[in-house]
């Protein structure tokens, strides 16, 4: 495909001067921008471009070239490669036509930044790993954590320059951050070598924070932990990270709970499992037991005459809080219904006379020795 003629892309004729070829193509850049034509290809094509026609048309020396020769002035063996607006001039328009966002819309949708205060570093999230039991992750607790971390240094109160003096903007690049180099035709642009894409100096860096404008220091901080949390709940402190490079914004700090094993209890979800041992003579003939609770409590449950070994019971809303509001889990006791050992011998006695009594009134073995008998006959045939 060949490429349209620049006056046409923007619009106007091949007398325009300066402040119309600028006029003009601040019309189709704001008309055209990403911002406002989101997933729009065709958009984001002519808004490339009018990019490229306008760095061409801005500048005298390259202008008068293609008034010349049009395209042929800046294709293949006439200087350094690529087109005029940047290195390739493919996809990364973003960067390659950042001063002419910045020209044209300051700050709009905040991502491309404006001048050299917005270039300041934002400093590191951090995490903290953070173990609880689960007893306070049942009642939430506040905790005070220390984390080594960087804050803004005192001395220069962030600025990262000596005494109260003031960074100065790079002269290199403007405050840019970065800086073109003229090849030929062509501007190469790149970071600013002197500043290192910060966009300002210091003349005499503060010795306490070698320039940074934050020291490494070890910080406390109260943390509220709320009650229901688990292995794996995140908490986020805003701004409690790292502090940034010369008074750039802080970090968040993110404190990641993990909760301890338990003794007692077993977590699945917000539901609680414990399993209590119950007597052989309590699970026959029925009774109470007493289990523990999480908040630290006890709870009387009824054990139905007859129970099994394994057999459930359900205590509503005794299991953990719902994190982000809701009912709280239930606690579940499974029971383990114990043989006694190291009987005396009237025990022995009197359950050699149970057994004669009851060989045949238990509804499971009874059950279990029909079906082995039904199995043997089978084979047998
Ligand atoms: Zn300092
Ligand atoms: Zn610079």
């Amino acid at each position: 495909m060949s490429k349209r003629d620049y006056y046409e892309v923007l619009g106007i004729s091949k007398g325009a001067d300066a402040a119309e070829i600028k006029k003009a193509y601040r019309t189709k850049a704001k008309e055209l921008h990403p911002d406002r034509n989101t997933d729009n290809p065709k958009a984001e094509a002519q808004f490339k471009e009018a990019g490229e026609a306008y760095e061409c048309l801005k500048d005298a020396e390259k202008k008068a070239a293609y008034d010349r020769y049009g395209h042929a002035a800046f294709e293949g063996g006439m200087g350094g490669g690529g087109r005029p607006g940047g290195a390739g001039g493919q996809g990364d328009f973003g960067s390659a036509f950042s001063d002419i966002f910045d020209d044209l819309f300051g700050n709009m949708g905040g991502a491309r930044g404006g001048g050299a205060q917005n270039r300041a570093q934002r400093g590191n999230d951090l995490r903290y790993n953070l173990r609880v039991s689960l007893e306070e992750a049942y009642a939430g607790l506040q905790k005070t954590v220390t984390v080594p971390t960087a804050v803004g240094c005192g001395s220069c109160k962030g600025t990262g320059a000596e005494g109260g003096s003031e960074p100065q903007t790079c002269p290199t690049c403007s405050g840019m951050g970065k800086v073109r180099a003229q090849q030929g035709f062509f501007t190469v642009e790149r970071t600013c070598p002197t500043c290192n894409g910060m966009g300002q100096t210091i003349k005499n860096p503060c010795p306490e924070c070698h320039g940074q404008g934050r020291v490494e220091k070890e910080k406390s901080l109260s943390v509220n932990i709320p009650a229901g949390v688990e292995t794996g709940t995140r908490i986020r402190l805003a701004g409690e990270g790292e502090a940034g490079m010369r008074g750039g914004p802080s970090g968040d700090l993110y404190i990641f709970i993990e909760v301890r094993e338990h003794d007692l209890f077993e977590r699945e979800a917000n539901h609680l499992f414990c399993r209590v041992p119950v007597s052989m003579t309590k699970a026959a003939l029925g009774g109470d037991i007493e289990v523990p609770t999480i908040d630290g409590g006890r709870s009387r449950v009824k054990i139905p005459a007859g129970s099994q070994s394994g057999r459930q019971m359900r205590l509503r809303s005794k299991g953990m809080p719902a994190l982000r509001g809701g009912g709280a889990g239930d606690m579940f006791i499974e029971m383990a219904v114990e043989t006694p050992v190291n009987l005396t011998s009237k025990q022995k006695e009197l359950l050699k006379e149970f057994d004669d009594l009851a060989s045949d009134n238990n509804p499971q073995s009874s059950t279990f020795f029909k079906s082995v008998k039904s199995f043997w006959d089978s084979m047998k045939g």
